[in-house]
Parts: structure tokens; C-alpha cells; sequence
């Protein structure tokens, strides 16, 4: 199996790429952002919860990411391995993940990283925000709070998968196919 975690702040190309990766590999997109907003859509009582940090542009708590993620692992036993978008963003995540996949006979194959500078970020997500609906791109001083969580919680992840001799990272500026083909040579595989 395939199993790759996407990684890198908010607005960094990764759901773009995902999609590419999606195309060519038919592997399973895991976003938890993405499902998220489903649940908000759904009006769901998770997705209220959730609703009022995402708009404020905090994590959502592990737990609940975590069984997102562990239902998602469940409901696809064919799949031949999972793009995770957006998760793990805390250690904890990325501890819980790997336990999820030993259960499941697997583990995670690598991790890239997409590397875009902070002022390049705020820029995209604002360019985002004019047509994607979401609240938590309109604003710049919630963007800049996303960015802060990012560069708080969520780099430790990559020090955890470096560790693991699974870790390498990409310039996430420039053409996306530029982007994608660099992702292919990392990948190594379909
Ligand atoms: P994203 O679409 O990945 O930018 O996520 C949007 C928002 O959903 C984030 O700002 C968080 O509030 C929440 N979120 C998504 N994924 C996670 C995660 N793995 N852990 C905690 N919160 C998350």
C-alpha cells in the first residue's frame, strides 16, 4: 500500500496536488478539513462544534480528528493506499495514525513536504477566500492565526516522521505540474 501523508501549512498547494496524486495513483483522498466542512454542510452536531474553532482558526480537538480518520480507514479495506490532506497536524495525530495502520497490516510510506514562505501563504488564502466560501480564508488576522498554529503544533509532526527516515521537502512555488513532478520522484511508485 501507498500511504502518504501531504504536509505543509495552510494554502500550500496540498489539496491541488492531492487531487493530482488522486489521478494518477487512485489512491484515497483522507482531508479532514474537507470532512469537516461536510459535517458543518450536514449540520451534524460535530460539525457545530467544529464549526466555531475552524472559524476562529483553531485545531479542532484530536479525538475528533482521529475517529474521522479511523472511520474513513474502515469504510475503504479495498483501497490501495491513502493521500492524508491536512492530518496528522499534532504529534498526538501522528502517534494515534501509525497505530491505526499497525492495526491494519500498514504504515505510512513517506511524507513530503511543501515548502511556501509565510507572505506567499497569507496571499493564496486571501486570493482563496474571494472564491472558496470560506470564513476562515476571508479574513487576514484569522489566516495569520492558522499560519501561528501551523508553525506551533503542526511542524513537530515533520520532526516525527524524520525520524521515522520518512520525511523529505519540496518548493512549493512555482508551476503546479513543476510541483507534481518533483512529488512522482519522491513517491517513486504508480
Ligand atoms: P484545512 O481544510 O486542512 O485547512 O482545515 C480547516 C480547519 O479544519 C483547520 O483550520 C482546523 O480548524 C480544522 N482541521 C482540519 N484538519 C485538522 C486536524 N487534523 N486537526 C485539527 N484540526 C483540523
Amino acid at each position: 500500500m501507498l500511504n502518504l501523508v501531504l504536509f505543509g501549512p495552510p494554502g500550500a498547494g496540498k489539496g491541488t496536488q492531492s487531487q493530482k496524486l488522486i489521478e494518477k495513483c487512485g489512491l484515497i483522498h483522507l482531508s479532514t478539513g474537507d470532512i469537516l466542512r461536510g459535517e458543518i454542510a450536514q449540520g451534524t452536531t460535530l460539525g457545530l462544534e467544529a464549526k466555531k474553532l475552524m472559524d476562529d482558526g483553531k485545531l479542532v480537538p484530536d479525538e475528533v480528528v482521529i475517529g474521522m480518520i479511523s472511520n474513513k480507514l474502515d469504510a475503504n479495506p479495498e483501497a490501495p493506499g491513502f493521500i492524508f490532506d491536512g492530518f496528522p497536524r499534532t504529534v498526538a495525530q501522528a502517534e494515534a495514525l501509525d497505530t491505526l495502520l499497525e492495526g491494519k497490516n500498514t504504515a505510512i510510506s513517506s511524507m513530503v513536504a511543501l515548502v511556501v514562505d509565510d507572505e506567499e501563504l497569507e496571499k493564496r488564502l486571501l486570493e482563496r477566500g474571494k472564491t472558496s466560501g470560506r470564513p476562515d480564508d476571508a479574513n487576514p488576522e484569522i489566516i495569520r492565526k492558522r499560519i501561528h498554529e501551523y508553525n506551533s503544533k503542526t511542524t513537530p509532526v515533520a520532526e516525527f516522521y524524520k525520524q521515522q527516515n520518512k520525511y523529505t521537502s519540496i518548493n512549493g512555488i512555482g508551476p503546479i505540474d513543476q510541483i507534481f513532478a518533483d512529488i512522482v520522484e519522491v513517491v517513486d511508485a504508480c
